[in-house]
Formats: structure tokens, sequence, C-alpha cells
């Protein structure tokens, strides 16, 4: 039987340290970290995701703003919102909560944020220095996944590492970072061989099977299950999907646990790493504003 990563008590212990960071940096610089959330119409999943982000902010001693806007917003009036908040000198983290509404050019928005304000990692310019292995800032679902490899010692250097989906939010810079030679935590935990899966990947039972660590982030409810995994694989189910019961992961989490060696829960997994490292980011941009 698996043992269970604990996402939601690495999350916890790293946002304790973070706040100490916080502390520190706001005694020497006198500036309070912002973050700045930009909300469009009244999407419930992205209320709720918003407001937890607002309150781990608090928790750490981040400062946090809220920009609603309505779900007819037009494009240019979200630019014009966008950056006013890039020249705020007290805003240092802008994050725009997805997804937007389907009449709203998405890439257009997110290109506009200030890439030194740019907490998700999404800007070009980020994505570039992340793959030159010079971040300005991690992306914070797959930093999560480092921190949680590096908080049970699970190295990743020399491992084949599967990862099953290609987003620009997941999968692409999860992969960018695994095959990196030092990496943002060390050479333990870069320094992969790394496959990548997809839709178009056709049958991927072989390739699986090969995974000593297989990260899943597909969107599609508990499709990986135990018997395509090799035994003792370490499984990190990034997924997070809706179903009549409640919320599962993209693994069948009661097959997997049979096989792996250790498995996140969802909830309870992934999902709380990612709000922390967001906090992280934050304190990284107003670093970078003030220099310290
Ligand atoms: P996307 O829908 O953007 O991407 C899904 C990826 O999975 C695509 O690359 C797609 O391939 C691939 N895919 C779809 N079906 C299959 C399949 N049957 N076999 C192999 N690959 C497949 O999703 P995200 O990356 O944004 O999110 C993935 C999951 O992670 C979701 O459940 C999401 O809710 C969750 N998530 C969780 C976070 C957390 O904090 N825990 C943060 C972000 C996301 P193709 O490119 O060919 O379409």
């Amino acid at each position: 039987m698996a043992i269970i990563l604990d996402g939601k008590k690495t999350a916890n212990q790293f946002r304790e340290t973070l706040a100490r960071q916080v502390a520190d940096f706001a005694a020497e610089t006198a500036v309070i970290p912002c973050l700045a959330a930009v909300l469009v119409g009244d999407d419930p999943a992205s209320q709720v995701y918003v407001r937890n982000k607002q309150s781990a902010c608090s928790q750490a001693g981040i400062a946090s703003r809220l920009l609603r806007l309505p779900a007819g917003v037009l494009q240019t009036e979200l630019l014009d919102e966008i950056e006013r908040l890039n020249h705020d000198p007290a805003v240092h983290g802008i994050l725009v909560q997805l997804p937007l509404p389907g009449h709203l050019n998405t890439q257009q928005i997110l290109d506009a944020v200030d890439p030194s304000k740019d907490v998700d990692c999404f800007h070009p310019d980020n994505v570039g220095r992340l793959v030159q292995e010079r971040p300005r800032f991690l992306p914070c679902t797959p930093h999560g996944v480092l921190q949680l490899l590096q908080a049970y010692q699970l190295k990743t250097a020399g491992k084949h590492v599967v990862v099953v989906g290609r987003s620009e939010i997941v999968g692409k810079p999860m992969a960018a970072l695994l095959m990196q030679k030092n990496g943002p935590l060390g050479a333990d935990y870069a320094n992969a061989m790394v496959t990548v899966c997809h839709s178009r990947s056709g049958d991927t039972s072989n390739i699986l099977r090969q995974a000593d660590i297989l990260i899943a982030a597909i969107g599609q409810p508990q499709c990986i299950r135990g018997e395509q995994l090799r035994p003792g694989a370490v499984v990190i189910d990034v997924g997070i999907n809706r179903i009549a019961t409640g919320l599962v992961g993209d693994v069948d989490f009661e097959s997997c646990a049979e096989v792996a060696s250790a498995i996140t829960p969802v909830p309870g997994g992934i999902g709380p790493l990612t709000v922390a490292m967001l906090l992280d980011n934050t304190l990284r941009a107003a670093r970078l504003r003030t220099k310290h």
C-alpha cells in the first residue's frame, strides 16, 4: 500500500516559513507585498479559488486586492484595468483568474500583465526564462509538485518521469522544470528523463508502465488505473475533477494506491501547494521591485 503524500501538511509548513520571510522583508523594507486578483464574471468555482488565495495571502502577511468585473466586460476595458495595475506601485503581483468568459481573448489579456508582476508565470518572457534555466518566477503548480517531492525526498535525478498532459499551466512547465540541470530546488529535483503524453499519443500503456514517477494533469476523472502502473511508482495526481460524489483526481486512487509506493490524494494533494507557491511568487515580485 502506498504512502500518502500529504500536500496540505507540506503546504502549511511552506506557508509558515514564507510568513516569516514576508515579516522579515516587511521589517527591512517597510513594504507589504500585495497581490491583485482580477475576477471576471461570477463563476462559482473561480470565486472559491480567488477567496482561498486571498485568505492564504492574509495568513502569510501579504496584502490582497480583488478587482471584480462583470461577465460582459469588454476586452479593451479589461486591458485598461490590467494596465492600471501594471502601473500601480503598491501592487506587486497580478493574477487573472481563469477561465475568462468566451468573448475575451485570454492570451492577449495574459500577455498584457507586466512580466515583473506575472506571479502565475504565464507571460512569454517568464516562460522563456524558465526554459533557459534563469527563472524570474516559478510556475505555481509544477513548483508545488517539486516541493512535495522534495518534502518526501523523492528525487527525480536519473528517474523516468512521465507527465500526462501538455498544457501551458501544468504539463509543459512541469516537463521544463524536471529536465533542467540545476533546477530551482537543486540538481536532485531536476535531471529527470521526461516523457510527455497527450491526447494524440495513442496507446500509452507501454510508456506509463516505464514511469518511476507519473504526473497526471489531464482533466479526466480517474482515468489512470493501477493496472497501468509499474509496481512501486510514485504517482502525483494534479487533476481536480468534480463528479457526483465530490472531487476526484485524474487517477483512480484506490487501484493506484495498491500498486504505487507513494501517491497524492485529491483533495489535499497538489491543490494546497499551488496556492502556497503563488504566495512565494508574490514575495519574489515584491523583492524584484525593492531589489531585496
Ligand atoms: P488542460 O485541459 O489545459 O490540458 C489537459 C491536457 O491533457 C492536454 O494536454 C490534453 O492533450 C491532455 N489529455 C486529455 N485527455 C487525455 C488522454 N486521454 N490521454 C492523455 N492526455 C490527455 O488542463 P490543465 O493542464 O489546465 O489541468 C489538468 C487537470 O489539472 C485538471 O483536472 C485541472 O483542474 C487540474 N489542475 C489542478 C491544479 C492544482 O492546483 N491541483 C492546477 C491546475 C490544473 P492535448 O494537448 O492533446 O489536448
